[in-house]
């Protein structure tokens, strides 16, 4: 009796409104149990995978903000190195602009040297132009601890200016350093020439003694007595002192000479000639290329001479000058 109490099925009345029948459905009862069951078990599944779902769409979202965020981090990292490359190169232009400056200066002040130098050379002058140098101010890199100045801050335009500037003044130093180029060479030559030129010149004191015992002009004749020209300057000393060439020259005389005694005779540049007489010795012979300061021979006292001394005469363009202001 209890069993089929259990096994007795439910009915259920289905109601509608008054136009449709009412109907009757008959469910048993372990049926009515698992129908719900199984409704709210289809409906959480539902409900969890729209969860997942929505939580996958979210990260999904967080990950390209994040995405988006790390583009925007990295402009912001790209536009701040931007700017820096473009101050750092600002600086680079700044610093190029003053070491343009630095070297216009120095250029410019080995330029005057070499104005200076041709100047000289042209002269032709055994003496230095008396003329003063300007002094040029030094220009050194910036030191930290000497300098100042209120802040200025510089634009794209200033920095665009400077840039053609410096560029002009690399163009110029370049301008500078052709010109010195084809210049210094033959400057060199030149001043090659010169000091041949004054290598030559009769300057040095042919002896060693310095007294002069008869000067250059008119005198009274030691032989005679009377009036006479006397073409030279006598500087007495021993018999056998050394003989110095007053400059550099070619010997053109080295023989006996009556009256001369045994005398050298060398030509100089600038059409100078040099004659050294009454020698006892002679070392050199015609032809002999010889330099200022060479021993050429030694005193004596060979022809017309009263004892041991050096005649020594200088002629210009073959006439006799005083020799005193040559070698004083
Ligand atoms: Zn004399």
């Amino acid at each position: 009796m209890k069993s089929t109490k259990t096994k007795q099925p439910i009915t259920l009345l289905v109601l509608r409104d008054a136009q449709h029948s009412v109907k009757q459905i008959q469910l048993s009862k372990p049926l009515l149990i698992a129908v719900p069951t199984i409704a709210i078990l289809s409906l959480s599944g539902l409900i969890i995978s729209m969860q997942v779902h929505s939580s996958q769409v979210v990260s999904k979202m967080e990950q390209q903000l994040q995405l988006q965020t790390m583009t925007n981090n990295k402009m912001e990292i790209t536009v701040s190195n931007r700017e820096e490359a473009i101050s750092r190169l600002q600086n680079e232009i700044i610093n190029l602009s003053s070491d343009a400056q630095d070297m216009k200066g120095k250029m410019q002040r080995v330029n005057d040297l070499e104005k200076e130098l041709q100047k000289f050379i042209n002269n032709n002058n055994t003496s230095m132009s008396s003329e003063k140098t300007k002094t040029t101010p030094t220009i050194t890199s910036d030191d930290p601890n000497h300098v100042g100045g209120e802040f200025i801050a510089v634009d794209t335009n200033d920095i665009l200016d400077l840039t053609r500037e410096t560029k002009d003044d690399f163009e110029e130093l370049r301008k500078l350093l052709d010109s010195m180029e084809d210049n210094i060479p033959r400057m060199l030559e030149k001043a090659q020439e010169t000091q041949d030129m004054l290598a030559g010149i009769p300057n040095m004191w042919p002896t060693e003694s310095h007294v002069i015992s008869s000067s250059f002009g008119y005198r009274k004749d030691p032989f005679t007595g009377v009036a006479a020209y006397h073409a030279g300057l006598d500087i007495s000393g021993n018999t056998g002192d050394p003989i110095y060439a007053a400059g550099a020259g070619k010997v053109v005389e080295a023989e006996q000479g009556g009256a001369r005694g045994l005398f050298i005779k060398i030509e100089h540049p600038e059409g100078l000639k040099t004659t050294y007489m009454h020698l006892s010795n002679i070392n050199v012979a015609v032809g002999d290329s010889i330099s200022k300061g060479d021993l050429i021979g030694k005193m004596g006292s060979t022809g017309r001479s009263t004892g041991a001394h050096l005649h020594f005469q200088v002629e210009k363009m073959n006439e006799v000058v005083n020799p005193l202001p040559y070698i004083r």
